[in-house]
């Protein structure tokens, strides 16, 4: 095994209160493009703002064509090594819960009980009204969306319909953020993975861990603006790494 593979198994079997914290880098692996690698989501589109959502039906529209277009890949995809390699911490009692940006749903999937998972940034498997919180499945917004090309609203009330993930703009889930400050205040090693640490507030979470007194490991294929802060940096491909670290295939 290399040194920093070998370096970051000896940090999880010492640890004793993980938390790990996931962007968009973790799922690339299972067939979903992050935003900012080469080919990523923001090569393609500049991101809508919520108050363009808000004010806009062609900003709405544009948000759920794109939304439908990623459709069959967001229901195509199954959980890699490095989910697996997360789930295998957690289900060991290692790791107390995994924060994530991400919106995919993955890490429930490949069996991370929904208690310990924290979604800062929502999910997109699925949409809530903004009014009145109701929820609404995607496969019938994009049936009713390829009938009569509106944005969706809510049949309860009328109000907007989005996917229930934060864009940018948008106020922060306030519980689960504090649950997620709550989680980096209380381990000992923050595992981040897959992230390029740039989108804030999440990006604060790790670099609170680290000055709580956690360790802070950093594994990312490209620098990120922390690494200087991290006491382990890995600049390597997710699955085989933590898949080598926590020993699952
Ligand atoms: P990001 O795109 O800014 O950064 C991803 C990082 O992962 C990059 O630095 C890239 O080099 C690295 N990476 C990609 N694949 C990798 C691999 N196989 N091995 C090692 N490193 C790899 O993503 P972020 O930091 O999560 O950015 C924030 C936003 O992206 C979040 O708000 C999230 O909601 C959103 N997002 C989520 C998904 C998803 O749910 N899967 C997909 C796209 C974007």
């Amino acid at each position: 095994m290399e040194q920093d593979v070998a370096a970051l198994r000896r940090l999880i079997e010492t640890a004793r209160r993980i938390v790990v914290f996931t962007g968009a880098g973790i799922s690339t692996e299972s067939g979903i493009p992050d935003f900012r690698s080469p080919g990523g989501i923001w090569t393609r589109h500049n991101p809508i703002l919520f108050d363009a959502f808000l004010a806009n039906e062609e900003a709405r529209r544009e948000t759920w064509r794109r939304r439908f277009a990623m459709d069959q890949v967001l229901r195509a995809a199954r959980p890699n090594r490095g989910h697996v390699a997360v789930a295998a911490l957690v289900a060991c009692g290692k790791a107390s819960a995994v924060v994530t940006q991400n919106i995919d749903g993955l890490h429930q999937t490949s069996g991370v009980p929904d208690r310990q998972v924290i979604e800062v940034h929502g999910n997109t498997t699925y949409a809530t009204c903004l009014e009145c919180g109701e929820r609404h499945e995607i496969e019938m917004l994009a049936a009713a969306f390829a009938r009569d090309g509106t944005a969706p609203r809510c049949n309860a009330c009328d109000g907007l319909v989005k996917t229930a993930t934060v864009s940018f703009g948008q106020a922060m889930p306030a519980a689960a953020m504090a649950r997620a400050e709550a989680e980096m205040a209380a381990a000992d090693l923050c595992l981040a993975v897959g992230s390029s640490l740039v989108v804030y507030p999440a990006a604060g979470l790790p670099v609170a861990a680290k000055r709580r007194g956690a360790l802070l490991v950093i594994l990312n294929r490209e620098e990120t603006p922390l690494d200087d802060l991290a006491d382990l940096v890995l600049r390597r491909e997710i699955g085989a790494t933590l898949g080598a670290a926590v020993g699952v295939q």
